[in-house]
């Protein structure tokens, strides 16, 4: 049984890799300040023996008195209208200063650490699909900015102290990923258009929906994350890690529609600043090396999530109703 430390653990993929690592037998702590989190994520694990959850901002040390043999890092606003505006500043802080207190406790521990950074390293990408090798196209005094220049000095932390301190780090990249757990308001595009056509409301598209992006069904992702860190100690990355299918916003929007039925609408919206136009990961990487590849598909993971979602908007409270 190993010992594993799982930053951002009442989120959304922080919960599903949690669950995954507690039914696997391992003793599992969770650290989240429950900012994007929620509680409820961690209903079927919560009482068990071989989990903690502490609750705290990783902004600040970490004193932890356990052995950890593991810790994947995940605490990190990642929806862009969580990160930006009020909470930018405290976005690039959790970026940073919680970087280097997970390094500090790795180092201490001697245990082995994974950063979740992103596909927003490349920006708004000019090389399509994007490869690791790529140095990518970032705005760093954007609105987005705080986010993507935050994980980029996050991911520079992390090959610092895997150069100066040899503590054994794993860096992966992760694209656009959904599924079961994701907060009904946390206004990803996904989450988004599905609760409005189950609610029977207009679907926003920001521009004009030409705009692309790659979705990976979350049980994919969690497969391979836990690959990655158990991977020989000599792949750091980063790879890159999605489902390299590619549709443009307004297929989603009408996937969706068509899956759902009922009476919405697509309404056009503004464009958010900086928002990228197109994105696609070259997972040759993390096929060669960690024997991995996407199992499902954008129509099989949209049904999924559909089913969780329709569960979470019919035995909610009225909180969600925007
Ligand atoms: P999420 O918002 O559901 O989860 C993030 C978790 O981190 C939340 O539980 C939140 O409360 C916690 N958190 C935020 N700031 C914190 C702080 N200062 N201290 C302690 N906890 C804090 O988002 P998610 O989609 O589960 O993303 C998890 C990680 O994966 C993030 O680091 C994100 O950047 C990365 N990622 C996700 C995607 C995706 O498509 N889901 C894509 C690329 C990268
Ligand atoms: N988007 C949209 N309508 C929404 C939410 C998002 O058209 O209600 C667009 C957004 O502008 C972006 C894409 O969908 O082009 C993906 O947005 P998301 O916030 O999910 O992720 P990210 O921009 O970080 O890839």
């Amino acid at each position: 049984m190993a010992s594993i430390l799982v930053t951002g653990g009442s989120g959304f993929l922080g919960s599903n890799l949690c669950i995954r690592l507690i039914n696997d037998g391992n003793f599992v702590i969770s650290i989240d300040n429950n900012y994007t989190g929620r509680m409820e994520n961690l209903n079927s694990i919560i009482e068990h023996p071989n989990f903690l959850f502490i609750k705290q901002d990783v902004i600040q040390p970490l004193v932890i008195d356990k052995q950890i043999d593991q810790i994947y890092h995940l605490a990190c606003p990642a929806s862009p209208p969580a990160y930006q505006g009020k909470a930018a500043i405290m976005t690039t802080k959790t970026c940073v200063y919680g970087a280097i207190n997970l390094l500090e406790l790795a180092k201490e521990k001697n245990a082995k650490i994974l950063l979740a950074s992103t596909s927003e390293v490349y920006g708004d990408p000019l090389v399509h699909p994007q490869v690791e090798n790529y140095r990518g196209n970032v705005n760093p005094n954007g609105v987005r900015a705080c986010y993507d220049e935050g994980k980029r000095c996050a991911e520079s932390l992390f090959f610092d102290y895997y150069r100066e301190e040899n503590v054994r780090i794993k860096v992966i990249r992760i694209f656009n990923t959904y599924g079961p757990k994701m907060d009904p308001k946390d206004g990803r595009v996904i989450s988004n258009f599905i609760c409005q056509a189950l609610r029977g409301k207009d679907i926003t598209i920001y521009g004009e929906g030409n705009q692309t992006r790659s979705f990976c069904y979350v049980d994919d992702l969690i497969d391979v994350m836990i690959k990655m860190m158990n991977s020989h100690d000599d792949f750091v990355g980063p790879v890159n890690i999605g489902n390299p299918e590619e549709f443009t916003i307004k297929e989603l929007a009408e996937k969706v529609i068509a899956k759902i039925g009922g009476n919405s609408k697509i309404v056009y919206c503004d464009l958010p600043k900086d928002d990228p136009a197109q994105r696609k990961p070259d997972i040759t990487l993390a096929k060669n090396k960690l024997f991995w590849e996407p199992q499902i598909n954008l129509n099989i993971g949209l049904e999924k999530t559909i089913d969780y979602f329709q569960s979470e908007l019919f035995t909610e409270d009225n909180s969600y109703e925007d």
